[in-house]
C-alpha cells in the first residue's frame, strides 16, 4: 500500500553522500527519507582514513553516527532496499524491496558504486585489506612494506609513482597492461622499480594475508600489499528506470550532473560516488551537504511560484 505522506525529497543510499544531504535537508525542516540497503563501498576497509576529525573510524560506525545525527534533527531512516522508482504525476512513487511504496516530491540518488575488480583468483578475496586502490585511503597502512601494482590498465605506471611516495619496494607486474614506453622504462629504472613480465595467474593467501604473487609460469613473488585499477561502476539502476543513461570516463561509468547535483532527468538529483568516481568520504559527505542545499533551494522556489501564482488567481 502506498503511504498518504508526501516526503519532500526521498534519499536512495544512506552512505557518506546520502546522510549528509539528509542532514542538511532535516535541518531545512524538510520531510526527508533516507532509504538505504547498508552496504556502504568502503565495508571491507577497517577504518576511513584521509576524514578530518574522524581518522581511522571503523565504516559503519561513522555510517551509524550519520543516521543519528540526521535522525535528530526529524529525517526518517529505513533499512531497505529501492527496487523501483516510477513518476507519479509531478512527483515519484518508490517501491521498496520489502514491499512498501513511499511517495516523494524529488528522488537524490546516493546508491555509490561498485568495483569491479581484475579477474584474478584472490583479488576479491583480499579486497580492502590486502588488496588497495587507494594512495589516500590506505597507503600510509603499507608505507615502507613490499608493495605490487597489477598493471591492467596504461594508468598502472601512475599508479606506481603514487605508491613509490609511500615505498621504497615497489613492483610492476605488467600483467595485461599495455607495453610500456621508453619514457616509462626510464621513470620505473630512475626509482628501482622492479618489472615482472608475464600473466598473473593468482594472489594467493594464506591467514587473510598475502602468500604470494604467483605467474602464469609458476614464478612466485613475495609481497605485502597489491594495488589494482578496478573500474568503477555507477549504481545506477533506478537511474535507469526513470530514463537516465549512464556517462563513461577512462575510469568507468557515472550519472552526469550539473555542480548543483542536478541531473538531466526531471526531479533527480545525485551525489557521491554515484556522480563522482573519484570522490573519497570526506568529498561525497561534502556533495550531499552541497546537492541538499540545492535540493531544499528548488523546492523553495517551487513552492513560492506556486504561492505566487495561487494569491493572484484568489
Ligand atoms: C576498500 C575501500 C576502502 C576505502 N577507504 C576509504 C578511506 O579510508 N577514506 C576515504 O575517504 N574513502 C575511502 N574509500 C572510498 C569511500 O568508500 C567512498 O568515497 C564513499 O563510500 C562514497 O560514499 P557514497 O555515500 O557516495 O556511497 P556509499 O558509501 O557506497 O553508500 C551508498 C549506499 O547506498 C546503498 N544503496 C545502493 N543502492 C541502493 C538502493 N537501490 N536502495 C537503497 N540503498 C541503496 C548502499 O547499500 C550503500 O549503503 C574506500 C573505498 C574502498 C572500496
Amino acid at each position: 500500500m502506498t503511504e498518504n505522506t508526501l516526503h519532500d525529497v526521498a534519499i536512495v543510499g544512506g552512505g557518506a553522500a546520502g546522510l549528509s544531504a539528509a542532514v542538511t535537508l532535516a535541518r531545512s525542516l524538510r520531510n526527508v527519507v533516507v532509504i538505504d540497503a547498508g552496504e556502504p563501498r568502503n565495508a571491507p576497509a577497517e577504518g576511513v582514513h584521509n576524514l578530518l576529525g574522524r581518522e581511522g573510524i571503523a565504516p559503519f560506525e561513522l555510517v551509524a553516527l550519520g543516521r543519528a545525527e540526521a535522525e535528530g534533527y526529524g529525517a526518517r531512516m529505513l533499512s531497505d532496499s529501492v527496487a523501483e522508482v516510477r513518476r507519479d504525476g509531478e512527483n515519484f512513487t518508490l517501491t521498496l524491496a520489502g514491499g512498501a511504496k513511499l511517495r516523494a516530491r524529488r528522488i537524490l540518488l546516493a546508491t555509490g558504486l561498485y568495483d569491479e575488480l581484475p579477474d584474478v583468483p584472490g583479488v576479491a578475496e583480499l579486497w580492502g585489506t590486502h588488496v588497495l586502490h587507494c594512495p589516500y585511503c590506505h597507503g600510509w597502512e603499507v608505507k615502507g612494506q613490499s608493495i605490487g601494482v597489477l598493471g591492467t590498465t596504461p594508468m598502472a605506471v601512475h599508479q606506481v609513482l603514487l605508491f613509490r611516495q609511500l615505498s621504497e619496494h615497489v613492483t610492476l607486474f605488467t600483467h595485461t597492461m599495455p607495453e610500456l614506453s621508453d619514457d616509462d622504462w626510464d621513470t620505473l629504472a630512475a626509482l628501482n622499480v622492479e618489472v615482472v613480465s608475464g600473466r598473473v595467474a593468482e594472489l594467493r593467501a594464506k591467514d587473510g594475508e598475502i602468500d604470494a604473487v604467483v605467474l602464469d609460469d609458476g614464478h612466485e613473488f613475495d609481497i605485502d600489499a597489491l594495488t589494482v585499477a578496478p573500474r568503477f561502476v555507477a549504481r545506477s539502476d533506478i537511474y535507469e528506470q526513470l530514463g537516465g543513461t549512464l556517462s563513461e570516463n577512462p575510469m568507468g561509468s557515472f550519472i552526469e550532473t550539473d555542480f548543483a547535483g542536478k541531473t538531466s532527468v526531471d526531479g533527480v538529483w545525485a551525489a557521491g560516488n554515484v556522480r563522482d568516481l573519484g570522490a573519497a568520504v570526506a568529498a561525497s559527505a561534502a556533495q550531499g551537504s552541497m546537492t541538499g542545499g540545492a535540493l531544499n533551494g528548488d523546492l523553495i522556489f517551487e513552492d513560492a511560484t506556486a504561492a505566487v501564482a495561487a494569491r493572484k488567481a484568489a
